[in-house]
């Protein structure tokens, strides 16, 4: 039997790693783990509750009791609060634009990393992917959650390639207007979230990817390059 793997992807806004983390974990046949959608669950959590953002005590106590269950299945990654489907309401851009505000809260963090942890535990040995493994992506898998993962690879890409792609995925359309609206989403966003995560330069063994001048294809064959090169030991 082969042994279990953990590919661990971290990136800015924009880079592409949802969805590329997502379709390398359906080629490899192993769980697919979005941290971000981690940090959504509990910023929507947190306004459903009512809670003042800005009232770090109270949100964290919060997160400490939401009743969230994810699924790692790539083909259909359903993030569930109280039992709600909010896949859907976790993408809309109140909670994108509000998202940093619950993610700078380092208790929130540890819960939250807690949680992470033990999901790609539960992978390596059953879960999922019967122990096939996971591909966890975030801003902080590479560094704090997994810095002994198998693989660990940081996917960046240009700040103008960045924005292109965000603002055809939010408003179906890259033009001016569309990416101007964008900026918020992206630029302000990992500012924010900066401040608590280096996930602009890669730390020591990780292996940058920069996907500016690569399509979905292109990516997906270079990041399945790397896992090949990184998990084959030398002859
Ligand atoms: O990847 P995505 O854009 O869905 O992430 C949403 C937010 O979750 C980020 O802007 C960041 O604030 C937070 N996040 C984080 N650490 C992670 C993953 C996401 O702080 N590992």
């Amino acid at each position: 039997m082969t042994p279990p793997i953990t590919i661990a992807i971290d990136g800015p806004s924009g880079s592409g790693k949802s969805s590329v983390s997502k379709e390398v974990a359906r080629r490899l046949g192993v769980a697919y783990l979005d941290t971000g959608a981690m940090y959504r669950a509990a910023t929507w959590w947190c306004l459903r509750e009512g809670v003042d953002l800005t009232d770090t005590q109270a949100v964290t106590a919060v997160v400490d009791t939401m009743p969230l269950t994810m699924s790692v299945n790539p083909n259909d990654p359903t993030v569930r609060v109280d039992d709600i489907n909010i896949s859907e309401a976790i993408r809309d851009t109140g909670i994108s634009t509000k998202v940093s505000a619950v993610a700078t809260n380092i208790e929130v963090r540890e819960i939250l990393r807690t949680l992470q942890r033990n999901r790609i535990t539960a992978e390596r040995t059953g879960g999922f992917s019967q122990g096939k493994g996971i591909v966890a992506e975030g801003r902080d898998i590479t560094t704090v959650v997994a810095p002994d993962a198998d693989v660990r690879i940081l996917l960046t890409a240009s700040e103008e390639a960045r924005l292109r792609r965000r603002a055809q995925d939010v408003h179906g359309t890259a033009d001016a207007q569309a990416v101007e609206a964008t900026k918020d989403e992206v630029l302000r966003r990992d500012a924010d979230d900066s401040t608590v995560t280096q996930f602009q330069i890669a730390a020591d063994g990780v292996i940058t990817l920069d996907s500016s001048d690569l399509d979905f294809e292109q990516t997906i064959t270079a990041v399945l390059n790397i896992i090949e090169h990184t998990t084959t030991p030398a002859q």
